[in-house]
Order: C-alpha cells, then sequence, then structure tokens
C-alpha cells in the first residue's frame, strides 16, 4: 500500500499517518521528521537546514526529492510506504511520479485532512513532542503526561522552533496555501484524493481512515 497524506500543518497528518504506517506495517516517511535530524548536525547542511526551518521556509525541491528518493529505494520499502510531508510542491509531485513509475509503483490513496485555521493555530501553539518517539501531545488538549509518553515512557518533550504563531500564520500556511493547496486538485484529478474532517479526536479520524483503507 502506498499513501500520501496532505493537508495544512497542524492538520494531523502526523499523528494519523503514524497510527495507519502501524497498522499496515509499512514505515512512515515524514520529510520534517528526517529533516529536523539532519538539521541537527553540527555541519553546514545541518545549520543551513536548521534556518530554513525555523523560519517555516521550504527547502529546495532537489534536496528534499534527492532525499525522498533514497528512503523510498530503502529495503523495507518494498511493501509499501506512507508519505507525510511530501510532495509540497507541484515540482516535487511530478519529481515523484517519475521516481514512481521508474519502480513500477502506483499510490493508492492520498488522503487529505482538513482542519479549520483556528484550530491548527491552537494545535501548533500548543503542539509538544516526544523527544523518543515523536508521539504528538498538545499542552492544551492533551498534556505531555508527568510520568512520561505514554508509548514508550520518555520524560522529556520537544518544542518545535517553526511552532510559533508567527512563523505558522506569516509563513507555513501562506506557504502552504501557495505552494501545497494545489496538489489537492491535482491529486483530487487523478481521482485518488479521499478528504476527512480533521477536527475530531484522533482515534474517531484513524478509525474513518483505516475504514477507508479497507475498501480500497
Ligand atoms: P508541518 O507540516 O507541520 O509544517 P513538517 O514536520 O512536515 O511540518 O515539516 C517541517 C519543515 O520541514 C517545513 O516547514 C519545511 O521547512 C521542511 N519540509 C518538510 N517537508 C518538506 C518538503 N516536502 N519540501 C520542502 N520542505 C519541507
Amino acid at each position: 500500500m502506498h499513501v500520501i497524506f496532505l493537508g495544512p500543518p497542524g492538520a494531523g497528518k502526523g499523528t494519523q499517518a503514524k497510527i495507519l504506517a502501524k497498522k499496515l506495517n509499512i514505515p512512515h516517511l515524514s520529510t520534517g521528521e528526517i529533516l529536523r535530524i539532519m538539521s541537527s548536525k553540527n555541519n553546514y547542511i545541518g545549520k543551513s537546514l536548521k534556518d530554513i526551518i525555523k523560519k517555516g521556509l521550504l527547502v529546495s525541491d532537489e534536496l528534499i526529492t534527492t532525499v525522498v528518493r533514497e528512503r523510498i529505494l530503502l529495503e523495507d520499502c518494498q511493501h509499501g510506504f506512507i508519505l507525510d510531508g511530501f510532495p509540497r510542491t507541484l515540482i516535487q509531485a511530478k519529481n515523484l511520479e517519475d521516481i514512481l513509475k521508474k519502480q513500477n509503483i502506483k499510490i493508492n490513496t492520498v488522503i487529505k485532512i482538513d482542519v479549520n485555521e483556528n484550530i491548527l493555530i491552537q494545535r501548533i501553539s500548543g503542539r509538544q513532542v516526544c523527544k523518543k518517539c515523536n508521539k504528538i501531545y498538545n499542552k492544551y488538549f492533551n498534556p505531555f503526561p508527568k510520568n512520561g509518553c505514554i508509548d514508550c515512557g520518555e520524560k522529556n518533550i520537544i518544542i518545535r522552533s517553526d511552532d510559533n504563531e508567527n512563523a505558522f500564520k506569516k509563513v507555513r500556511l501562506k506557504k502552504y496555501n501557495e505552494e501545497t493547496k494545489p496538489l489537492v486538485e491535482y491529486y483530487d484529478k487523478k481521482n485518488n484524493l479521499v478528504r476527512f474532517d480533521g477536527s475530531g479526536s484522533a482515534t474517531e479520524i484513524a478509525e474513518k481512515i483505516i475504514k477507508t483503507i479497507k475498501s480500497i
């Protein structure tokens, strides 16, 4: 099964992609997570990535396409994968198509998660990420437990450098509307886009997504 998650920052793509990956036993490929790991290195690339991510800007199509191409050719992706955060521009979508064509792979479904802007702001400004397993919590609605992460027991969290209202409203949401939103129409025309209301609880949304995937 090959799945793409689409939706604005804060829509819950990461949370849902993780649940689905576990259920289907295929890897969850989050370009944001991959880039955050690359940016933690204290070298030239690490430092420039850190700066781009913090500002909410996008890294170049060329770089991210190379990263994704190398990742999906690894052994663990042979039965499928879930893409979260890629493609994010029309150029990336076309690059992905070329890569997949060469591998004889077809995307089974594109899951689009819709959430209104006010909820997105609350989710982004309250987001807490488990330092070890990246499970997502929120200080307003689902705070990180005092005795540690419910999945892995880790006691520490990370607050993402780009999770501030300024970078979110002025840059990330704008970038999403200008560069990523056109992909909704792009995949809709290919007839494999399914929309989900992402404003409910993570478990409810996951159940709906899994039901849809089972029917494909
Ligand atoms: P979100 O979707 O919540 O904004 P992600 O964790 O997916 O966050 O990505 C974090 C950052 O990593 C982005 O703001 C961007 O700087 C970079 N990034 C992730 N995926 C891509 C991509 N496909 N193309 C360009 N930049 C990307």
